[in-house]
């Protein structure tokens, strides 16, 4: 069979890509190798950048966003005991939208597939890719159901299968280059049927780890716990998770924490990358299969919508008008924001770790950098800006 682009993956970056496609009528199928249910239940990111949503809200992908989602417009910080309100929506003129991935997730595959009449396999196996560096490549990959090897030929492949897929190999070796950063930390991802202890996300900056705070839902909140890194859940019991979290969010003035039972614990290896280009041939990567940011400024999810109605527009310009020098730039606009975004993970990194890591010059500077983000006005802003993130293409 033929279709003009096979999109790898039905994450974020992927049904933002098909839904855009399907709407200007230009045919794709998305090859998926988990199911639907898996893929719309799958907790992550709950933080989405006020620009992400005004971009998703043209496109006709925000309806539902808009109404549940919740808005934040502040954050705290909480070191050496004390409160430290961070007004960034007042700073920034932005907000951030409170919305769980998996909830985005579902409208898009809804929207995509049950609007828009889209096509996704579920379940795929074995997914390849031939030809990408020909004007005919194709896909192939193991139907479900039949057993069988299916091959699609096409125009363009564009690899959103996130940080564990196959796309991120079929880019040369010769051609690539894949920039790589390891913090040393980890952090023990937890999620609790609990409503959220605070009205906002909480960083707490502590000697003994960071420890972070973030509502996902009314009924559940997002905690993370600094740890060694592949540090086992099991050495995590429910008693010395909360006795921790109360320990490191502790503060004069601040809401006792609202314990319920942990329904993810898992633990981060905290490190990031970034794949040169983004592009070969007619192969296109988005999303995390092309940059990984741990989940340090809540960035991922933003980066990936990025690049998808980047990579969407290039595509739907190529379809109707022949016009190639979308696709040609795709990967140079994509990876100035990625870039910026990195530096603010990397920054910010030192600040949640800097006091933890037992060398008291990082302790010193990480201290510093904290102190003057929350007195100077000027790096208010600048710490706003990328936190933000609305005009950061640098
Ligand atoms: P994914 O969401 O990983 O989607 C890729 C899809 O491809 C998946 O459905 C996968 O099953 C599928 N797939 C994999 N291999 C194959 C294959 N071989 N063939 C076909 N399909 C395949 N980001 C934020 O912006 N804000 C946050 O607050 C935030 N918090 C996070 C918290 C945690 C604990 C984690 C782990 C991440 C967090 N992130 C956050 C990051 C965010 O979740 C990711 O950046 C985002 O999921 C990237 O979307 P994607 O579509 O590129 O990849």
């Amino acid at each position: 069979r033929r279709t003009r682009v096979v999109v790898v993956g039905a994450g974020p970056a992927g049904l933002t890509l098909a839904n855009v496609l399907r709407a200007a009528s230009v045919d794709c199928l998305v090859l998926e190798t988990e199911s639907r249910r898996f893929v719309e239940q799958r907790p992550r990111a709950g933080f989405l950048e006020e620009w992400a949503v005004r971009a998703l809200e043209e496109r006709g992908l925000a309806d539902r966003l808009l109404e549940h989602a919740g808005v934040h417009t502040e954050c705290e910080f909480r070191v050496a005991g004390e409160r430290h309100r961070f007004p960034y929506t007042e700073v920034s003129g932005q907000r951030h939208y409170v919305y769980p991935q998996p909830v985005l997730v579902t409208d898009l595959v809804r929207e995509y597939a049950d609007v828009r009449g889209g096509e996704i396999r579920f379940g795929v196996r074995d997914v390849d890719a031939e030809g990408i560096d020909t004007d005919r490549p194709s896909v192939t990959y193991t139907d479900p159901s039949t057993g069988g090897r299916v091959r699609v030929a096409c125009d363009f492949v564009a690899g959103c299968d996130g940080a564990r897929g196959v796309s991120q190999g079929w880019m040369p070796a010769a051609h690539t280059t894949v920039a790589r950063h390891d913090f040393g930390v980890g952090w023990l991802a937890l999620l609790a049927e609990a409503p959220p202890s605070s009205d906002c996300v909480v960083f707490g900056i502590h000697p003994r780890g960071f420890a972070g705070h973030m509502a996902r839902s009314p009924q559940v909140t997002r905690y993370y716990l600094e740890c060694p890194p592949d540090d086992d859940p099991g050495n995590w019991p429910d008693g010395r998770v909360w006795s921790e979290l109360r320990t490191r969010l502790s503060a004069d003035g601040a809401r006792p924490l609202t314990e319920g039972p942990l329904i993810e614990k898992r633990v981060l290896n905290m490190h990031n990358y970034v794949v040169e280009p983004m592009s070969y041939g007619r192969l296109h990567l988005a999303g995390d299969a092309a940059h990984l940011l741990a989940p340090i400024g809540a960035k991922g999810m933003n980066l990936a919508i990025h690049d998808a109605l980047l990579l969407a527009d290039a595509l739907v310009a190529h379809a109707g008008k022949g016009d190639g020098s979308g696709l040609a730039g795709y990967s140079e606009a994509c990876l100035r924001r990625v870039w910026q975004y990195q530096e603010f993970s990397q920054w910010l990194a030192e600040v949640y770790h800097g006091t933890s890591s037992g060398d008291p010059f990082r302790a010193g500077v990480a201290l510093a950098r904290l102190r003057r983000t929350l007195a100077s006005p000027a790096a208010a802003a600048g710490f706003a800006e990328l936190f933000l993130g609305k005009d950061t293409d640098f």
